[in-house]
């Protein structure tokens, strides 16, 4: 028998307890027959908690200490200058428009991502097998692909009309390069096709023209926004996020065929804690908690005897520190006076120190030794558990309120360059820098608390599931499952 393609789905903050509500309150039937179809469970992200290290995560199978992607905005220590993939337009005009778009159009797939960590589309391509990328922020792949960007963009210094990329065999990248020649919804207005409308309109293409190859990779971006601003409770993103997949299921002669060839997994890549409203003190103010040190401005770049730079990651900060009469572990002390920030990391050497804002005490650990995490990995702990709600049993630990939380803090301290603190704040609460976007009222992700971590995964079509329920399991799930 041949082997069924896969089609991934990602929805962008799809949780599973709404998810179920929705389900249940009969207000998502395209959900309900993929769930009733197959299981529903959660599965853990990569911290921090941001959509590009999430992909990064999911197409080379490990976190950011092999990909090298460490967040939507981080410090590059060797060009002295902060790279962001987009959190707002406003910082991205006080960064240099011209530069920083070419982070997210280009450097990110083709510099940032570790090339000696090889994609699921280029190890599929060396297999001889076709894969797609719609609207995925991550596509790099093993076929040259020419993308046409829209006039006002190749007005800027730095870009051509046309941008050559490396991606699957079917690249979807908004309105830049598309499949349906006729494709609606991807004028600049609508985010440039970056929507799910023209997302699930480019996979119906491929679905009405029997092309879909052997493992699809779907985008759908729009329910970030909803949760940001109207909540985790708020329900109408997955409403409109199913009207799509209905349209996607409409396009097969019955649903039930759309199982009959295919395997589906629909998953989200973060999930979104509260931001408490603004009588409640929601937001941390990081130049206030490290007023003694002079923070590198946004609109300036770093000047020579600037102290601290700070890459704020909605929930999580990266804290670099410049000068060596300063030590990270001072900053740390500084931080948890403030018990909103709940977990505070930085590396020493091949051991990782955290303190907390929350707990008493100081957890250090480092990697191999005696103690065994729920996912095979070995570790040694000194110090404090209680720090990062860590339980032993036997020579087993078991994690509580931060899911995977031992091997998702030593991939991001080991994902770059610098000397830096790692900072995730307690539910109901974001950090805030300068223009940094906020989420008060609403909902805001980036952290490492569970909140932030578990998203919601559907599996139907088979009957085998990822070694362990993290996204960094997903890669070799679905390789096996095109290869028997
Ligand atoms: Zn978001």
């Amino acid at each position: 028998m041949a082997n069924k393609n896969v089609i991934l789905l990602i929805i962008d903050t799809l949780m599973l307890p709404f998810l179920k509500k929705a389900v249940d309150n009969k207000m998502a039937p395209a959900f309900a027959f993929f769930m009733k179809h197959g299981t529903a469970s959660e599965i853990i992200s990569p911290f921090p908690t941001m959509s590009v290290n999430v992909e990064s995560s999911l197409l080379t199978g490990h976190y950011s200490d092999v990909h090298h992607v460490p967040g939507l905005v981080w410090f590059h220590d060797e060009e002295k200058r902060l790279i962001n993939y987009g959190t707002n337009a406003s910082e991205l005009l006080q960064l240099g428009l011209a530069t920083s778009l070419k982070d997210p159009l280009y450097n990110i797939n083709h510099e940032h991502l570790n090339k000696k960590a090889a994609t699921i589309f280029e190890e599929l391509s060396k297999k001889g097998k076709n894969s797609a990328s719609i609207n995925g922020l991550l596509y790099r792949g093993s076929q040259e692909k020419v993308m046409q960007l829209p006039f006002l963009l190749s007005l800027l210094p730095t870009f051509h009309r046309s941008l050559a990329v490396k991606g699957p065999d079917l690249l979807t990248y908004g309105s830049f390069i598309k499949q349906n020649p006729f494709a609606k919804y991807g004028h600049f207005w609508q985010r440039f096709g970056f929507n799910n409308r023209f997302s699930a309109q480019e996979l119906i293409y491929l679905i009405k023209n029997h092309s879909l190859p052997p493992f699809t990779m779907v985008y759908f971006p729009d329910m970030d926004q909803i949760i940001h601003k109207k909540g985790v409770e708020d329900l109408s993103g997955i409403v409109k996020t199913d009207r799509e997949l209905q349209k996607v299921l409409d396009s097969f002669h019955s649903w039930e065929e759309a199982l009959k060839n295919n395997v589906w997994i629909i998953m989200g890549d973060n999930g979104q804690a509260v931001v408490r409203p603004r009588n409640q003190n929601p937001l941390i103010h990081l130049e206030k908690l490290l007023s003694s040190y002079r923070i590198t401005k946004l609109s300036k770049g770093v000047r020579k005897d600037d102290d601290i730079v700070l890459a704020v990651n909605q929930r999580m900060a990266f804290v670099y520190l410049l000068q060596p009469n300063h030590s990270l572990e001072e900053i740390a002390n500084i931080l948890k006076t403030d018990a909103r920030i709940d977990v505070i990391a930085w590396r020493e050497e091949e051991k990782i120190k955290v303190v907390s804002g929350r707990r008493e005490g100081m957890l250090m650990f480092k990697k191999g030794g005696q103690w065994e995490d729920p996912y095979g990995s070995m570790w040694t702990l000194n110090g404090d558990i209680e720090v990062l709600d860590i339980f032993t049993e036997g020579s087993r630990i078991k994690y509580g309120e931060y899911p995977d939380a031992l091997a998702r803090l030593h991939a991001a301290a080991l994902s770059h360059k610098g000397q830096f603190l790692m900072i995730s704040a307690y539910p109901g609460f974001e950090f805030k820098y300068g223009s940094s976007p906020v989420h008060v009222g609403g909902a805001s992700h980036g952290g490492l608390h569970q909140h932030d971590s578990l998203a919601a995964i559907i599996v139907s079509g088979t009957e085998r599931l990822p070694k362990y329920n993290r996204m960094i399991d997903v890669k070799d799930w679905i390789l096996s499952m095109l290869d028997s």
